[in-house]
């Protein structure tokens, strides 16, 4: 798998890194990784690219991408199983991925309608005032194996809808999907060099973080790679918005429904393996609720089918390499020695349950128990593990939601609409869901976390990535008449 740079592909390169179906172990092709050099020549595409595309009009953009919408649609299995193929996710939900990022298609058609400024008529005498919104040239994207075609699709609608030209650093893991991407655009009619992706590493991120022609970065990974991002792209003088990672915490007041509740922690928690930044990975059960709902978890957790992402039968599939699925693995081992209770340990396969060969799998574990302090709950684990932390009230489980380092997504689960209400004035995280496990904003809302899931000011997709990826610029006017001009050397005042 090569780079796309100027509207083709481009696989010649000095190092390469294995791809592999994680369903199977199997090393299934190479990617190349970009040297510096490549990384330029991406950046020079785009930055060659950039004058037309400024110049194309608002209505033409919006043409290429409502083409580009259709192609999405048309295109969605294929883009699925490159998805599930590399990130071993099963087929459903990797589709799911693409319709996800069609929200970001629809809400990039009606930039005409975002991108207006605004206009004071007479803001002095016979002088007017208007603000314009103008792109601000080659834009990057840095995106996480976690879900290969939405979170480049968060970024590159908005990015160049509103005229800027674009290169993508997808995840090594899993770069075919970026690929496809970048070939139905082109087939949509974006011009050649607008959009270039870099495969690569951390050789290819450094260089675009100090490139002079990169204006803006846009990051989506870990939390350590978001703080280092920010921190190095923000000195060489860039507009950044770094997502990182999360610890998403699902609290069940007693008077929830524990089926109700249960459904949505075994779907929030073990989806996609549990390697989605706004999984939910902590259960709070306030007071009587714990035992029932433990129980109606551990329940649904035996049913669930582990599998390759390409069997319709599957439920959850493997994780995305065999180091991070020993890594989990051993966290569970650590929150057992800590003194947490294993529940389910998905390390053992159960009584006739099928071999999952040589694939990266770990099945589902469940932990309860879980205590503050517990290596499990202090780490992002990213893997199908739900930590279950007792609490007695209400008050004790908002101080473990707010007391996190983390603050992407938090969950309330009850029927009592005074406590969900106060859940969401007071829980210091960016999204929040009201018996909702896992609520990420439709595309006309933004995307982002608080705390050290965000490093920036400006959340991801929706409204605030016009703001981020435009500059606004006020320009104040006089037709003069010239029988009342005159010199005047004092500051400019409004009359
Ligand atoms: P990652 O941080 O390892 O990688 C993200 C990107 O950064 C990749 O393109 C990778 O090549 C690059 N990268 C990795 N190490 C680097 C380094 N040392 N220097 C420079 N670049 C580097 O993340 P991942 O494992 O691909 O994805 C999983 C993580 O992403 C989880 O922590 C998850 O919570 C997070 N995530 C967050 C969101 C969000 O919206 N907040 C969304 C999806 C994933």
């Amino acid at each position: 798998m090569g780079h796309w740079v100027a509207g083709g592909v481009r696989d010649r390169a000095e190092r390469y890194g294995p791809v592999h179906d994680p369903a199977t172990g199997a090393v299934t092709g190479q990617v190349a990784l970009a040297s510096a050099a490549d990384v330029d020549a991406a950046v020079a595409a785009a930055r060659d690219a950039f004058p037309a595309w400024r110049a194309t009009s608002v209505s033409r953009r919006v043409e290429i991408l409502f083409a580009f919408h259709q192609l999405l649609v048309e295109h969605r299995d294929e883009i699925a199983a490159a998805v599930s193929a590399e990130h071993g996710k099963v087929l459903s939900d990797a589709a799911g991925e693409v319709a996800r990022a069609l929200e970001c298609v629809e809400f990039a058609c009606g930039i005409g309608q975002l991108l207006k400024g605004g206009y004071t008529e007479q803001a002095s005498s016979g002088v007017d005032v208007h603000e314009v919104r103008q792109p601000l040239g080659v834009v990057a994207g840095i995106t996480p194996f976690n879900f290969p075609a939405m979170v480049p699709l968060w970024m590159i609608p908005n990015a160049i809808a509103c005229g800027n030209t674009f290169v993508l650093k997808p995840s090594e893991r899993d770069p075919s999907a970026s690929l496809v991407v970048a070939r139905l655009l082109q087939e949509a009619g974006v011009p050649d060099g607008v959009v270039n992706v870099v495969q690569g590493d951390r050789v290819a991120v450094e260089r675009l973080l100090e490139h002079p022609d990169v204006e803006a970065v846009s990051f989506v990974g870990s939390t350590p790679v978001a703080r280092r991002v920010y921190e190095t792209a923000t000195r060489h003088g860039k507009r950044v918005q770094a997502l990182g990672g999360a610890k998403n915490h699902m609290v069940v007041l007693p008077d929830a429904d524990v089926d109700v509740a249960a459904d949505a922690a075994v779907s929030a928690a073990y989806g996609s393996a549990g390697e989605r930044c706004m999984a939910v990975s902590v259960l709070v059960a306030v007071g009587a609720v714990a035992d029932p709902l433990v129980e109606a978890i551990r329940e649904r957790v035996a049913r669930l089918v582990v599998g390759p992402g390409s069997d319709p039968a599957s439920q959850m599939g493997p994780l995305i390499t065999a180091e991070h699925r020993d890594r989990v693995a051993a966290r569970v081992g650590t929150a057992a020695e800590e003194g947490a209770t294993l529940v389910v340990d998905g390390r053992e396969a159960p009584d006739g349950a099928p071999d999952l060969g040589q694939g990266f799998f770990l099945r589902p574990t469940l932990v309860d128990h879980v205590r503050p302090e517990h290596t499990v709950y202090r780490e992002e684990i990213f893997g199908p593990v739900l930590s279950v932390v007792r609490a007695q009230t209400y008050d004790e489980a908002l101080g473990l939601v707010n007391d996190n380092p983390y603050g992407n997504g938090a969950a309330i689960f009850t029927r009592d609409g005074g406590a969900a209400r106060a859940f969401e004035v007071d829980a210091r995280a960016g999204m929040i869901g009201v018996n909702v496990p896992i609520p990420v904003p439709v595309g006309y809302y933004s995307f982002g976390g608080w705390k050290s899931s965000l490093f920036g000011d400006l959340h991801v997709y929706g409204p605030e990535s016009v703001q981020f990826y435009t500059r606004t610029k006020v320009v104040t006017t006089r037709w003069p008449d010239p029988s009342t001009a005159g010199v005047d050397l004092g500051f400019p005042r409004t009359r």
